[in-house]
């Protein structure tokens, strides 16, 4: 059967829409089908320079996100390490990038989910929305369509020549692309989170950093949405999950109560009553990969592919980086001038090399706390990484994440991971004694690989690629067109 579209993409979130526009840029037939009507409820709030300045200029869609109103994000201030008093992470610490480019935004993910989506109308793609996917359809071992209910309730199918699934983490599609998620042990973690109708800020100019505090339990995000919403969660044991499913709300208050930096802020606030901000809502187990992210014909980004921990707000900035890349593969193999298998290879590579730096930077983030009267605080430190989990990590990142090919094997990796973690506790601590000169953050080794993508794609935006491009990645030999929508073969 010929195919009425070269791609469908399942998920409107910033994933689906980010493969969507990607290959609709580049005149392609795209069908985006989206299960829920949009404004849609999402968490996922703070963004990462990378998102703002880097995917959304690629998308045309950055000057409308800027003029959306959305809170100004300088970087993040943290209550977090033995350092009793907070610090302050800033994106202008980042050097290679201008000034105005190194800020992102706090989002309430209904409005920037839905400006992303209208710019993928905007650009030609086919949107429909109440119209969830209900399977892949696949011939001779390759996916070719799929199925799904329309609008009206009648079962319909979409032939193609490529699918790409990003329905996030409550994805039906995921199974058909390499096996069950790999979920972490590590980051096994609960989430309890709702809203305040207001809050105090920090002082200027970090008012609308994201806060993040450390205490007995877990830590805690405070996220300024607007003057008068303030996003609050509570990363926690999964061991609390029978009191949480109790009574969430009150559950989610004696948390924040235990964690005296936060309580002072919201003194006296009111929780929000406005909908869809009313509700305290939980999510657990959270954190995992596959161990393929393509199969012929269909690949996974987003939620729907990987997931780690929220501590750093890398989840929409993974979700939109891997949609790019998918994107890239889907318009080489559309132009005929890079193989699938090629293209999907380079994507599945470069996505797990993401990942795999964020795992990495979390690994060490969470053990420079200090606190050893706490079951959360002692299960989390590099000491206690299970050996299988940081075998398939090994097997994840294939020694890339690492930047050392030659730590590969679990035991080294752990001894890695420490050495990890006491470099960002010593940078932490010349951070807060005021030495700025050389930002010692930066000077750390896991810092900057965590960065680096995100100013490459940030320059790919600005700049047409990256100033110090060091040529095609090693393994396959495709570099990025010019235009960041698709591989050059060279
Ligand atoms: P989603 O945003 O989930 O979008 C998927 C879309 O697919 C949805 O609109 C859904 O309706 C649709 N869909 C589902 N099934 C179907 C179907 N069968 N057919 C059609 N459509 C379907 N990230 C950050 O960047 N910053 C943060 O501060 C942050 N905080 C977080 C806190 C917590 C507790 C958690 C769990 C995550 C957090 N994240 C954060 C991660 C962030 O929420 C996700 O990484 C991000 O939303 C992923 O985007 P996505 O497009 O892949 O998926």
């Amino acid at each position: 059967m010929t195919p009425e579209y070269d791609l469908v993409v399942v998920g409107g979130g910033p994933a689906g829409s980010t493969a969507a526009t990607a290959v609709a840029m580049r005149g392609h037939r795209v069908l985006l089908l989206e299960r829920d009507t949009f404004p849609r409820y999402q968490i996922g709030e703070s963004l990462l320079p990378a998102t703002v300045h880097g995917v959304c200029r690629l998308l045309g869609v950055a000057d409308e996100v800027a003029q959306a109103g959305f809170t100004l994000k300088r970087g993040g201030t943290l209550r977090w390490g033995r350092d009793p008093q907070p610090w302050q992470f800033s994106f202008s610490m980042t050097p290679r990038l201008p000034e105005p480019t190194a800020t992102a935004f706090q989002v309430e993910r209904s409005r920037f989910d839905d400006i992303l989506l209208r710019n993928a109308r905007r650009v030609g793609v086919e949107v429909r929305e109440n119209s969830p996917v209900r399977r892949a359809l696949t011939e001779g071992g390759r996916v070719h369509g799929v199925e799904y209910t329309d609008a009206d309730g009648t079962t319909r199918t979409a032939h193609t020549r490529f699918v790409i699934d990003a329905s996030g983490n409550t994805s039906r599609l995921h199974g058909r692309v390499g096996g069950a998620r790999v979920y972490s042990d590590f980051f096994r973690n609960l989430a309890v989170f709702g809203y305040y109708a207001g809050g105090r800020r920090l002082p200027e100019p970090n008012s609308g950093n994201i806060f993040c505090a450390a205490f007995d339990a877990g830590w805690i995000w405070y996220i300024p949405l607007r003057d008068d919403l303030t996003s609050v969660g509570a990363v926690i044991a999964p061991e609390h999950y029978a009191a949480v499913q109790h009574d969430a709300r009150t559950a989610w208050q004696d948390m924040i109560k235990a964690c005296p930096e936060v309580d002072r802020l919201l003194t006296d606030v009111p929780v929000a009553s406005e909908p869809p901000y009313d509700q305290v809502r939980v999510r657990k187990d959270y954190s995992y990969w596959k161990n393929s992210l393509w199969t012929p014909g269909m690949a996974l980004v987003g939620d729907a592919a990987c997931f780690v921990d929220p501590v750093l707000s890398s989840g929409v900035h993974l979700a939109t980086y891997g949609a790019l890349l998918a994107a890239r593969a889907v318009n080489s193999a559309l132009d005929g001038s890079v193989s699938e298998e090629r293209g999907f290879a380079e994507f599945e590579a470069r996505y797990r090399r993401e990942y795999g730096v964020f795992y990495e930077f979390l690994i060490a983030f969470y053990d420079m706390e200090r606190n050893d009267r706490s079951y959360f605080w002692s299960a989390k430190k590099v000491t206690r990484v299970d050996l299988d989990e940081a075998a398939a990590f090994a097997e994840l990142a294939g020694g890339v994440a690492s930047g050392d090919a030659a730590v590969g094997v679990p035991a080294d990796l752990g001894a890695h991971w420490s050495a990890a973690a006491a470099e960002l506790d010593g940078a932490v601590g010349k951070l807060t004694a005021g030495d700025h000169r050389v930002n010692p953050l930066l000077s750390t080794r896991v810092v900057a690989e965590t960065f680096h993508t995100g100013n490459d794609l940030q320059e790919q935006a600005l700049y047409g690629g990256p100033l110090d491009d060091p040529g095609p990645a090693a393994r396959s030999g495709l570099a990025v067109t010019t235009d960041g929508l698709a591989w050059a073969a060279s």
